[in-house]
Formats: structure tokens, C-alpha cells, sequence
């Protein structure tokens, strides 16, 4: 059994940033378990699934497969063999995963590729239902959150620094609609964890973060 870190928290909160430099300080793998869904999104947009349909997004899924591998310490997702990484940072593709991730059988799939990895490896694994469902017994457990405006902003900073036209009003809508379906879905719904510890990064830089995660993790 590894030891298992589960950092989970809404859309821009920063967890990949802060989630993969804790991994990397204490040398456990990063499992960013949004582009798991995020790859099977791309997948459903790709074939133009009736995402309505739950039926034929079973169908769909049955040919699909999700993986990961690690190339230079990075995490890369493929969908079908093929490394989509690139392709699922879209706030398309974001969006599309946000609303099929509340399909059961889009979490069916997904989980036992996440309690695999955890089981194996000391992993570091971001995402909405971690502490809560994918890693019960992990042994730290952190609820990352950040003002809505907070995490507009830095999301808008993120997108121009990579040369995409974005509009952070439309970012902040976004991330509020995106809150919302996360938090209020039937199965597996972002919330923090009874014994999760509570973090709001909005008036911390990543490095007290990341150094508060690394204290709690030696006072465990
Ligand atoms: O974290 P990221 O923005 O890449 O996740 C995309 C979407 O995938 C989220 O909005 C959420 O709906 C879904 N997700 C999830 N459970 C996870 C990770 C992500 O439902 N463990």
C-alpha cells in the first residue's frame, strides 16, 4: 500500500500546481485524476456521444480506454494509446468533463485506475472526490479553495500567458457554473472530507502551500 496524499478542491484552486510540486519534494508520483476525466470528455466529444444519453455513453465507453504514463516525471493521459495531454486543456473539453463526470458510469470507469495507482505507488492525487471516495484511508487528506475571483484571475493570468484570447468575465462564469454542477451532482460531489484539512490559498503564494502541506505531512 502506498502512501496516499488526496488534495481535493474546486476548478482553479491550483491543486495541479501545488499537488505536483509536494509529489515531486517528496519524491511520490502526481496523479492528476481530472484529465482521466477530462480524456474521456474528449473521447465523447470526439464521436459526438448524446451525452444525454446514458445509455449511449455506456456504449461509447466500452471502446475506450484511459491511461497514464510518466515521461520525464510528467504525467501524460492517453485515450486509446494516444497522448491527448495537449489536447483535453481546453475549456471545452473542461466543461464537457465537468458535466460527464456526474454520468455513474464515467466515475465507474475511472476508479479503479485511481485505487490501482494509489495502491502501488506513494502518490500525490488531485481531484473532487479523492479524500472522500477514491482514498477513504489516505493519510493526508487537504481541501484546496481559493475565492471565486481568486481563481478567476489566476485562471485568466494562466490562459494569456499562453497566448489564448480569454475574457475573465466569461472565465469567472465558467468557473462558478463549473462549482456548481461539481458540488452539486448526485454521485461522488466535491466537498471537503470530515477529517480533510482545510486550505484557502488566496492569500498564499504556492510555496507556503506547498511548505504547509510538507509540515502536516510530518506531523502525521
Ligand atoms: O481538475 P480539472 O479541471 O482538470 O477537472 C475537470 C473536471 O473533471 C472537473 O470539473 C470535475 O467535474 C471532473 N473531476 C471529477 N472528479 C475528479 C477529478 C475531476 O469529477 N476526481
Amino acid at each position: 500500500m502506498g502512501y496516499n496524499i488526496a488534495i481535493d478542491g474546486p476548478a482553479g484552486a491550483g491543486k495541479s500546481t501545488i499537488a505536483k510540486l509536494a509529489a515531486k519534494e517528496l519524491s511520490f508520483i502526481y496523479v492528476d485524476t481530472g484529465a482521466m476525466y477530462r480524456a474521456i470528455a474528449l473521447g465523447l466529444l470526439k464521436t459526438g456521444t448524446d451525452t444525454s444519453d446514458e445509455n449511449a455513453v455506456k456504449r461509447q465507453l466500452q471502446d475506450m480506454s484511459v491511461s497514464i504514463k510518466y515521461v520525464d516525471g510528467e504525467q501524460r493521459v492517453l485515450l486509446n494509446g494516444e497522448d491527448v495531454s495537449g489536447l483535453i486543456r481546453t475549456e471545452e473539453v473542461g466543461n464537457m468533463a465537468s458535466r460527464t463526470s456526474a454520468i455513474p458510469c464515467v466515475r465507474e470507469k475511472l476508479l479503479e485506475l485511481q485505487q490501482t495507482l494509489a495502491k502501488e505507488h506513494d502518490v500525490v492525487m488531485d481531484g473532487r472526490d479523492i479524500g472522500t471516495n477514491i482514498l477513504p484511508n489516505a493519510e493526508l487528506k487537504i481541501y484546496l479553495t481559493a475565492s471565486v475571483d481568486t481563481r478567476a484571475e489566476r485562471r485568466y493570468k494562466e490562459l494569456c500567458e499562453k497566448g489564448q484570447s480569454c475574457d475573465l468575465e466569461a472565465i469567472r462564469n465558467d468557473i462558478t457554473k463549473r462549482d456548481d454542477q461539481d458540488m452539486h451532482r448526485a454521485i461522488a460531489p466535491l466537498c471537503q472530507a470530515k477529517d480533510a484539512v482545510y486550505l484557502d490559498s488566496s492569500h498564499m503564494t504556492i510555496e507556503e502551500v506547498v511548505d504547509r502541506i510538507m509540515e502536516l505531512r510530518k506531523a502525521r
